[in-house]
């Protein structure tokens, strides 16, 4: 059997160096906004060379703070509109909604399945302040192309980069390509922690310590509130778990990259769709995403096999119930991309002989 995805294997790699940071954190008596999470911080925002990265609770709230740090510094306010990929995970989405922002859906390059530039300047109104782009599956969007509208509108321009942890695009890393970055720590991706985890990065100083403070009940000094806050803040221990994972990140990233350039390689049948790198990206391939129109008879097959599969994702954030008030919208590309995606196992752990089950499976269709 080879599962989907298998942290168990993944962590056990770093179980010596995950023993000894608990045991450290543990008998620190410190577990909350303390060493731990400030080594962190300094050695993730080096990683990607931004200048501030602050810790918090979780990769949708790096995003919620994001907007909600905008909104206390006046930059943006209710009911402004945010340029959002309509292909994308709904957490992306959560975070302007949250803020009492419009969300406004662009459909995806069909090649890459991230933000169109060419479709997002026809979404833009006198209301638009701002583009939330999607690294989706572990490659950049278009940020070159997106960079420019934003300037040319005088928008921010956000990334979600929860799938991208060291991606880059022309060189320059994800989580340094736009005005501030939304990073996860959740325990499937890249950069995994052993629970919930996130973190915002930004050149931005006043934007940093805004989310930082939003992050810590809205206070900058103790028992003394600028504003009506929320807790979101990264564990120590969490924190110390990172900072052990992190030091092998950019093998973990050549590895899955090695896994993917083989797959592009040797996968070869008619029925599949197989991902396309768009240009100037360094992928981390978070996720190795093939489409199908018999998606059905493929996942059945595959697991008829002993190969375990996924669906990034099944039903678009514009048909969910959370969101009926858009039941009504049609975009075709985002639809058809739901219908027809399946995600194969791509782990760093995937031994030679699984790896080659799952090609000689996948050509076998
Ligand atoms: C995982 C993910 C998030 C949310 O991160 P959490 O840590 O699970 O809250 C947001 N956006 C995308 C694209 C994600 O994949």
């Amino acid at each position: 059997m080879i599962p989907f995805l298998d942290l168990k294997r993944i962590n056990a790699r770093y179980a010596p160096g995950l023993e000894a940071a608990a045991k450290r954190v543990i008998e620190s008596g410190w577990y909350i906004r303390g060493e731990a999470v400030e080594r962190f911080e300094r050695e993730f925002a080096a990683y990607c060379g931004s200048k501030y990265a602050v810790g918090v609770a979780s990769g949708l709230d790096a995003l919620t703070l994001i907007f909600r740090a905008y909104k206390a510094l006046g930059v943006l306010k209710e009911g402004d509109e945010v340029i959002v990929p309509a292909n994308t995970y709904i957490a992306s989405i959560l975070a302007v909604s949250a803020n009492g922002l419009r969300p406004v859906l662009v459909e995806p390059d069909p090649q890459t399945y991230n933000l169109d530039p060419n479709r997002v300047e026809e979404k833009i109104s006198p209301k638009t302040r701002a583009i939330l782009a999607v690294h989706l599956y572990g490659q950049c969007a278009d940020m070159g192309a997106l960079h420019e509208v934003a300037k040319r509108y005088g928008l921010k321009l956000i990334e979600d980069a929860a799938q991208a942890h060291g991606a880059k695009h022309f060189g320059v890393k994800a989580g340094t390509l736009g005005d501030a970055a939304g990073f996860s720590f959740y325990p499937g991706k890249n950069l995994g922690a052993l629970g919930d985890g996130g973190a915002v990065t930004t050149d931005d100083t006043e934007l940093a310590e805004t989310v930082r403070i939003l992050g810590n009940y809205g206070s900058a000094k103790k028992y003394e509130n600028r504003y009506k806050g929320y807790n979101s803040r990264l564990d120590e221990i969490q924190a110390a778990f990172l900072s052990v994972k992190l030091a092998a990140l950019d093998e973990v990233v050549a590895r899955r990259n090695a896994i993917a350039t083989y797959y592009l390689e040797k996968i070869n049948n008619d029925k599949l769709v197989l991902p396309v790198v768009g240009e100037g990206n360094e992928h981390v391939w978070h996720l190795f995403v093939v489409r199908t129109k018999e998606r059905e008879a493929l996942q059945r097959f595959l697991s008829d096999r002993g190969i375990g599969t996924m669906i990034h994702y099944p039903i678009p954030p514009h048909k969910q119930e959370a969101y009926r008030e858009w039941a009504d919208i049609s975009l075709p590309l985002t639809e058809q991309i739901h219908r027809e995606v399946l995600s194969i196992p791509l782990y760093e752990v995937l031994e030679a002989e699984e790896i080659e089950t799952i090609v000689t499976a996948l050509n076998g269709f």
